[in-house]
């Protein structure tokens, strides 16, 4: 299927690896030109080398934490002006509910609800002065059902689906679409890290950990970044245009719900 990006301007924030990096490279593969961003210079210069030589496009990098100010202005310095913008950045780490102080909880906060609303804030008029835009916010499978162990994480992505629902209607008159992609797991370094955490807390390996993990998915597996990446360049898609302020599960039917 024809996309009918070609030629357009994304933002992908955290891009270097993992989910981002599937996104990176699906927007790449649609014609679409690229500012990548990761904290981590190395493997965004090579994530972004290996991009320019496979898809042709061109590849803007800034490496910075998308999270601070100063990080999001070095961004925001080579990306005025883009089509596309897709929230993303690490995920915060796990706890117990009791011991969260409120300097976690600000940290969470402004890593996975503020730093992605003021991107939209940044990006999204200019997106509605042109008559044409795509959002899509990477938020968790957590926002649907909570993770006892990411109460962070429950927390500051609601609260940017809460944002989300009620902005994404009022830019939609203008041709921008906010959406936000829930990953349930896939298989990533996040994946790994988590794994890491359940194997040393309950003494057992990591292929028990990663197979205790998959016997909770319907699908039987984790999903890949390959994957989450399509579905986010079709929701940046000119066919997606009538789809606003949706909150879409990628998770190999792991939260049992109906609707
Ligand atoms: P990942 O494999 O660890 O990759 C994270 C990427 O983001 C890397 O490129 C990393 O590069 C970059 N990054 C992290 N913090 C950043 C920051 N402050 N500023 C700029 N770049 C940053 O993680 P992932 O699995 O793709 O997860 C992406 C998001 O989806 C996370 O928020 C995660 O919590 C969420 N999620 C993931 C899963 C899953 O199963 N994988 C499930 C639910 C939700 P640097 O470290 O060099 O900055």
């Amino acid at each position: 299927m024809d996309l009918g990006i070609k030629g357009k301007k994304a933002l992908v924030c955290a891009s270097s690896k993992g989910l981002g990096l599937g996104c990176a490279r699906a927007l790449a593969e649609a014609g679409v030109d690229l500012v990548m961003n990761a904290r981590g210079a190395e493997a965004l210069e090579t994530a972004a080398a290996a991009i320019r030589a496979e898809f042709g496009v061109e590849v803007i990098t800034v490496a910075a934490d998308i999270t601070t100010e100063t990080g999001r202005a070095a961004v925001l310095e080579v990306a005025q002006g883009v089509d596309i913008l897709v929230n993303n950045a690490g995920g915060p780490p796990p706890g117990l509910w009791s011991d969260w102080e409120r300097e976690d909880f600000i940290r969470a906060l402004d890593a996975n609800m503020l730093t992605p609303i003021a991107l939209i804030k940044a990006l999204v008029p200019e997106m509605m002065a042109r008559g044409w835009g795509r959002v899509v916010n990477i938020t968790s499978q957590s926002v649907k059902a909570p993770i006892p162990a990411l109460g962070l994480s429950n927390a500051a992505r609601t609260g940017l689906t809460g944002y989300v629902a009620g902005t994404s209607r009022q830019v939609a008159g203008k041709g921008v679409t906010i959406n936000n992609l829930l990953p349930g797991i896939h298989a990533t370094d996040r994946a790994t890290s988590l794994d890491k955490g359940v194997a040393e807390a309950q003494g057992i390996s990591m292929e028990e950990a990663h197979a205790r993990r998959c016997a909770g998915i319907p699908a039987g597996r984790y999903g890949t970044a390959d994957e989450f990446g399509a579905a986010c360049a079709f929701l940046c898609s000119q066919h997606a245009g009538f789809i606003v302020g949706q909150n879409i599960l990628l998770d190999g039917g792991g939260v049992n719900a109906t609707l």
